[in-house]
């Protein structure tokens, strides 16, 4: 099972990716959360990859497909994986097809996410992670414990600094230019479905299945 969560930032990529990562047995790969972890890390690609993150812009593509080149060739994408945030170009997406096509694979499904932008600027402030596991909170809906610990490794959670509203409406700007053209790249290989993202969580997740299944 190889799949691509595709949408807008907020839309509920990484909290579905979770829900299909526990159904599936298969790792969620978040290339945010990747970033985060090597910035955090001070490694050549995360000081490379900083100011980027920071302003809201995509970093360079070379950076991001070697993370994932390498991710991929990890023991355990050996039964699939679901990329969350990733491609996010179209020459990502060329990129990604051709490493899966080196070992005669190729994708199984892409699920674009859709919601109306009012409210993905809603999620986007309300929203919180933990640095350490990459666990999702939301201030409104399901916020962290009172003492601001993960629920799910005890580490602190955080605001992330580009959903500051200063940078939302950046990243949503940049998602509509560079990665909105990767629908139609999908849909012309028959790969796109399409879920209203404007849900619940587990009706959403339960959409999800059943266009899979
Ligand atoms: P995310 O956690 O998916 O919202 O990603 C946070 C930030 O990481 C983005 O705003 C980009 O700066 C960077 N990023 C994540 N994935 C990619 C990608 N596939 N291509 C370029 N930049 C990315």
């Amino acid at each position: 099972m190889r799949l691509v969560l595709l949408g807008a930032p907020g839309v509920g990529k990484g909290v579905q990716g979770n829900l299909l990562k526990e159904r599936y047995n298969i790792p969620k790969i978040s290339t945010g959360d990747i970033l985060r972890e090597v910035i955090n890390n001070k490694t050549p690609e995360g000081i490379e990859a900083e100011a980027f993150l920071r302003s809201g812009k995509l970093v360079p593509d070379s950076l991001i497909n070697n993370i994932v080149n390498k991710r991929l060739k990890n023991d355990d994408c050996e039964n699939g994986f679901i990329l969350d945030g990733y491609p996010r170009t179209v020459p990502q997406a060329e990129f990604l097809n051709e490493i899966l096509s080196k070992n005669s694979e190729t994708l199984d499904k892409v699920i674009n996410i859709e919601i109306d932008e009012n409210i993905i600027i809603k999620r986007l402030s309300n929203r919180r992670i933990c640095l350490s596991c990459g666990e999702l909170y939301n201030m409104l809906t399901d916020p962290p414990p009172e003492d601001g610990v993960c629920r799910v490794c005890g580490e602190k959670v955080i605001q992330r600094e580009d959903d500051k509203p200063e940078t939302i409406k950046n990243r949503i700007e940049v998602y509509k230019k560079e990665t909105q053209p990767l629908k139609e790249f999908y849909e012309s290989s028959g790969l796109l479905v399409e879920v209203d993202g404007n849900n619940d969580i587990r009706n959403i997740h339960k959409n999800i299945i059943s266009l899979m299944e």
